[in-house]
């Protein structure tokens, strides 16, 4: 019998994690879900992955919490070894938005923790398997902001920036595995994450005079983990409707 093929999906109850989720089951692959309190979201997600014909699995876990992530996604892992997870998409993250001054010890570490610690905790999980397959594709979600820093977001430029970085090095050190490394770096897209931005304002720096979708960029997400995509790999792909980086 052939191994069952996942994908997994950090913070897929909402947003852009949610039509990567469902991206994902359009390309064929079972989807594993994970959120990290939002557990109606995640199952109307799995909803619609389960609609497409495959299977979903919702896994409650707070990627910036190392030993949580272990004993969760780590047991499973373990558990199902007949499984194979072939696309990890490190998508979960949050803002916490204020100028530096201003930054608590709170905000600045919880924005990291969740960014970039949380992107190394579940990595670190499914990498050794992934490299067994001699295939793979991770694809990190960070940001317009970690490629150009944004004023008020000192914390979070930062966690991006260093998701990039991680991306880039560990890219040349699985490429001969037949695993590919990318970022997708989203301009605004509208989602909960943007909600209370004025999007009228901020579109008219945009060129093309709107925020993007979900949807829009699940479809970049689709490419890259793709079989098409396979001589790709080290690189930060912005989508941002033509906004200047
Ligand atoms: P969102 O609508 O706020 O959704 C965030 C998702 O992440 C939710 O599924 C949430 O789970 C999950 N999450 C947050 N912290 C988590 C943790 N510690 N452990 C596990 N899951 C966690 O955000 P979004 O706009 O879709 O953003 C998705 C990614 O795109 C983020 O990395 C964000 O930085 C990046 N991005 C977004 C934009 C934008 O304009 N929206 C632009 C650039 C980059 P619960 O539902 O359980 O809370």
């Amino acid at each position: 019998m052939s191994q069952k093929k996942y994908a997994l999906v950090t913070g897929g109850s909402r947003g852009i994690g949610r039509a990567i989720c469902v991206k994902m089951a359009e390309l064929g692959y079972n989807v594993i879900i994970n959120y990290k309190g939002n557990k109606d979201a995640a199952l109307e997600t799995a909803r619609l992955v389960q609609e497409k014909g495959v299977e979903a699995e919702i896994m409650g876990f707070d990627i910036a919490n190392r030993t949580e992530v272990k004993q969760i996604l780590g047991s499973w892992v373990e558990t199902y070894k007949d499984v194979v997870i072939e696309v990890l998409v490190n998508n979960a993250g949050i803002r916490q938005d204020v100028l530096l001054p201003m930054m608590s010890d709170e905000q600045w570490d919880s924005v990291i923790d969740t960014s970039l610690q949380g992107m190394y905790n579940v990595t670190k999980q499914v990498l050794t398997p992934m490299v067994m397959n001699r295939f793979g594709r991770i694809i990190n979600i960070v940001s317009l902001s970690g490629i150009k820093g944004m004023p008020g977001q000192v914390n979070y430029s930062a966690a991006k920036a260093g998701m990039i970085g991680a991306t880039k090095a560990m890219a040349q050190e699985i490429a001969r595995r037949n695993i590919t490394v990318n970022a997708i770096a989203p301009g605004f897209i509208k989602t909960d994450m943007t909600e209370e931005l004025n999007e009228k304002e901020l579109a008219n720096m945009i060129p093309m005079k709107r925020f993007g979708t979900a949807e829009e960029v699940a479809e970049l997400v689709g490419f890259l983990a793709s079989k098409q995509s396979s001589y790709i790999t080290g690189q930060v792909i912005s989508i941002n409707g033509g906004l200047y980086t």
